[in-house]
């Protein structure tokens, strides 16, 4: 049996979708919404997977200091990069992918969440990202210890 736990984290960033053609094309932003699930077959002394202060210190900790009131744009995106440059200061995030929600998810899932929880014996099973109240976005660990990226909105289900 594994125990999962969850913290939200909350942030502001920018970004576009690079040769998206419609709207999102151009430069917006986004009050984000992470939330990290954290899991673990073992409980610690105390019976817990992880304690929350230190999931948030580390979560929170990683997206202020790449995330929070950046720009995320694709590393391809000359344009946009040579743009935001001009800008001082200038606090970029350049992704491997484009920054979709899809894409945000799986970069924390892949690339951040293995190292920052390296130390602590848990691990992160999913990840979602929420870039409106009504949709998110999710990167998780299927049972084969695949991962899978969806994504879901809530509004199709409302109305
Ligand atoms: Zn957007």
């Amino acid at each position: 049996m594994s125990l999962t736990i969850m913290r939200r984290i909350k942030f502001c960033a920018g970004h576009r979708l690079f040769q998206h053609g419609g709207k999102c094309e151009n430069f917006h932003g986004h009050n984000y919404i992470a939330d990290f699930f954290v899991s673990s077959g073992n409980q610690d002394s105390v019976g817990r997977v992880l304690d929350f202060s230190d999931l948030k210190r580390l979560c929170k900790g990683w997206i202020d200091e790449h995330w929070d009131h950046s720009f995320l744009v694709y590393e391809q995106d000359e344009n946009a990069i040579q743009a935001l440059k001009q800008v001082k200061p200038c606090r970029l995030f350049l992704m491997p992918y484009n920054p979709t929600a899809e894409n945000m998810a799986r970069y924390l899932m892949e690339e951040v969440c293995p190292a920052l929880l390296a130390h602590t014996g848990a691990t992160t099973t999913r990840v979602r990202i929420w870039e409106t109240d009504e949709s998110f976005a999710e990167a998780a660990i299927d049972e084969d210890s695949r991962l899978a990226i969806s994504n879901h909105d809530a509004s199709e289900q409302l109305s």
